[in-house]
């Protein structure tokens, strides 16, 4: 993974070069491409042996046009302020992308979660919650999982949220579990997205999705579901990795069994359903015909994009191409469906859950999933007749030109205040 690359400077990027296709005054565009604001603090929480440790933590409020921030919460030793402004930034412009009324938000506290008991992850989790305790809620900004969290994050933040608040609000957050106010198909929804962006895209080229082999790099949240989501379409998923290396197999792995053994053993390696294990660099350059990065962003750099073999990448991950690599790829005619796209199922499936905590009435899974196919498969297609109509030179600059335009619009509308 290349980190060289300031993911902050590649969102900026992004804008600009989807900007040049609209009629908006620079002026205009300088504001969408900085965060409102970003708050910085260090929290100071107990250990279990007594002792006190002080963590970084971030929340970047991006843009709020369209409506409140939105945005997961990642706990990773990587997380930077640029990396949560970009984060929060790429959010904005996937809730523009999918029409879903919400500006864009993210959080991140710098530290690895398998070094803490579950007794501090929920000390420093409350104590994160209290410090965004002024900044978030319902109508103003609403946290999610991303790298790292998940359900049981979520129902601290919202039980420490209500504690203080002294009142219910189970849309404060979202992605928590179906018991605590959770939406059914959550846990699934952004691999269910990666999964109908591909279904679409093979559609798209007029080929069918069942005759394809597929390699997929990150096995959590996003890439299983997504592997195993791909896999029940009838393509062949011959190659999967985490941190740890990737499995392969040319027949096609049996993408259930390797998640099961990723849960019962930490990690991929040793999956017995694989013929070989690879490096992976080389399975993101493996003669496959979708690749689908679901990792971090960076994973693929300008030099890397030269050997990849695909010929359709669909980016599950936020952020896995720098843009040179995009740059490289546009070149070489790979077809890149782009994360503010691909995996914005999440946000969407978010979306339903606050609804459905706003109406305190819940949805069926079956519900769920027909809404979330409507909303993916109508972006998909305004995304394609922007890339056609206008003659851009990528799928991405498409996503952006339409997202661009929804929230360069609602800004324009809502005016200068003071
Ligand atoms: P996760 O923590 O569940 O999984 C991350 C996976 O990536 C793990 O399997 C990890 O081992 C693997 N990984 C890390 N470094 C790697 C490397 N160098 N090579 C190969 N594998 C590596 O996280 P997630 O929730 O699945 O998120 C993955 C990506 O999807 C992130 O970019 C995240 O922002 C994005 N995303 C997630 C959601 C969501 O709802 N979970 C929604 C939108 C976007």
């Amino acid at each position: 993974m290349t980190n060289e690359v300031n993911p902050f400077e590649s969102l900026q990027e992004q804008i600009d070069d989807a900007a040049v296709f609209l009629d908006i005054a620079p002026d205009r565009i300088e504001r969408l491409k900085r965060p409102e604001r970003v708050l910085e603090t260090n929290l100071s929480v107990e250990m279990d042996d007594g002792s006190i440790e002080v963590f970084e933590a971030f929340r970047s409020q991006f843009n709020g046009d369209r409506g409140p921030y939105k945005g997961g919460i990642r706990y990773h030793p990587g997380v930077t302020r640029d990396e949560v402004k970009a984060l929060s930034g790429w959010m904005v412009y996937k809730c523009a992308v999918v029409d879903i009324p919400y500006g864009g938000g993210k959080g991140g506290i710098v530290l690895d979660p398998r070094d803490y008991s579950a007794s501090e992850l929920e000390r420093i989790t409350r104590s994160y919650a209290t410090e965004l305790r002024p900044l978030i809620g319902p109508d103003r900004d609403i946290p999610a999982p991303d790298v790292n969290t998940g359900q049981q994050e979520m129902n601290w933040i919202k039980d420490t949220y209500e504690t203080l608040e002294r009142t219910t609000a189970p849309g404060t957050v979202t992605g928590k579990s179906p018991t605590s106010s959770g939406s059914a198909g959550r846990v699934e929804a952004t691999g269910r997205s990666v999964m109908l962006t591909a279904r679409e895209a093979f559609e798209y080229f007029d080929r069918d999705i069942a005759d394809a082999t597929v390699a997929v790099q990150g096995y959590g949240n996003a890439g299983s579901v997504a592997a195993r989501l791909i896999d029940d379409l009838g393509a062949d998923v011959v190659a999967v990795s985490d941190s740890g290396g990737a499995v392969y197999n040319a027949d096609g792995l049996d993408t259930e069994a390797a998640k099961a053994h990723k849960v019962s053993t930490g990690s991929l390696s040793g999956f017995e359903g694989a013929s070989e294990e690879l490096r992976n660099d080389e399975m993101l350059t493996m003669d496959v015909d979708l690749l689908v990065p679901a990792a971090l962003e960076n994973a693929i750099d300008g030099t890397l994009a030269r050997d990849v073999r695909a010929d359709i990448v669909v980016e599950a991950a936020n952020g896995p191409l720098t843009p040179d690599a995009d740059d490289v790829l546009t070149e070489r005619d790979v077809a890149v469906f782009p994360d503010v796209l691909a995996n914005a199922g999440g946000v969407t499936v978010s979306y339903f859950e606050w609804v459905q905590n706003r109406q305190r009435f819940a949805w069926t899974e079956q519900r769920v999933n027909d809404r979330l196919e409507r909303v993916i498969t109508d972006a998909f297609d305004t995304m394609t007749d922007t890339y056609e109509r206008r003659d851009l030179p990528n799928l991405r600059t498409a996503a952006y030109v339409v997202a661009i335009d929804r929230v360069a619009t609602a800004a324009d509308e809502a005016g200068v205040f003071p």
